[in-house]
């Protein structure tokens, strides 16, 4: 642990920790990990635990003298801290549970955590603060749009010979077509795929079949971040697989790390180089 690891706090020797999980994974904790993060908020804390942007528990006013014990008492329960300085941040994802998603992204996020911010060994050093949001579908609900390194998940539609019952439940809200991008013509849908953002909730509703999914895949966005001059990512590539995302991420990180000086966000790296990503892969 080092000072990147901890938040300074407002009280003189007090510091904020931020909390993650080691599975499984860093932002569905158990439910006795909530209560050993309560027992030390309210142990060496202020009893309070703040829930951060970026779905890591934060537990403030920590005596530093405590730091050892507080370490110890987290990693019995699978807890780490760190999160903080010019470090990875958590890397987020939707729940899995939800019932948008086109490919459920927790395990993805646990492994690149697992790789940034929880290995201590093997764990891969970055030249600045990084964020990495995975979304399980267009809502992009962990806001990969605005992150260093983002994920969409989407869904690739096709119209089937399957007959049309006209239901029209891929048609609008709530469970279909949020865009209006379906039209019902004589005897079938019609989709307009300019204005389709390839969500993949009309296949979720067509009963018989007439619009199915033909297939995933995955919008890698990089060179967003918010902030105080805040910037919108650019999509960067789409892949057919979630793996094949992982490993782009991992060059695109790389390439990162290569040519990224010290503080310097992937969007300034990517500015400074012309728009072009430095050693980047065709
Ligand atoms: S981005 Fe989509 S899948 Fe993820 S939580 Fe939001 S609605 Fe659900
Ligand atoms: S996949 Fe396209 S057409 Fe189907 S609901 Fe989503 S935006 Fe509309
Ligand atoms: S395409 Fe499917 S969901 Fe849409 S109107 Fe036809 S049967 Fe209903």
């Amino acid at each position: 642990m080092d000072a990147n690891d901890v938040t300074a706090g407002r009280a003189r020797g007090r510091v904020a920790l931020r909390v993650g999980s080691t599975g499984p994974y860093s932002s569905e904790l158990t439910a006795g990990q909530i209560g050993a993060i309560a027992d030390i908020a309210e142990r060496y804390g202020s009893g309070a635990v703040h829930v951060t942007p970026r779905q890591t528990m934060e537990i403030p006013h920590i005596d530093i003298a405590a730091l050892p014990d507080v370490t110890t008492l987290l990693a019995g329960h699978g807890l780490h801290i760190g999160y903080a300085g010019r470090r990875p941040r958590n890397v987020t994802a939707c729940s899995h549970w939800c019932l948008y998603n086109v490919a459920p992204m927790r395990d993805a996020a646990l492994q690149l955590n697992c790789l940034l911010n929880e290995n201590e060994n093997e764990k891969m050093p970055l030249p600045g603060k990084t964020n990495i949001s995975l979304s399980g579908c267009g809502f992009s609900c962990v806001r990969s749009r605005t992150s260093d390194v983002g994920v969409i998940a989407r869904s690739e539609i096709v119209i089937t010979d399957k007959k049309c019952k006209k239901c029209s439940l891929c048609v609008k809200e709530p469970l279909g077509c949020q865009v209006d991008a379906i039209t019902l013509a004589e005897g079938a849908v019609v989709i307009d795929r300019q204005k389709c953002v390839r969500c993949g909730f009309c296949s979720g509703v067509c009963r018989p079949g007439s619009i199915m999914m033909k297939s995933k895949s995955f919008d890698v966005f990089i060179g967003g971040n918010g902030g105080l001059k805040p910037r919108e990512a650019f999509l960067y590539r789409t892949v057919p697989s979630l793996r094949e995302a992982m490993e782009l991420i991992g060059s695109l990180l790389e390439g990162y790390r290569a040519h990224a000086r010290e503080g310097e966000r992937i969007g300034d790296l990517i500015e400074r180089a012309g728009m072009e990503w430095p050693g980047q892969k065709t």
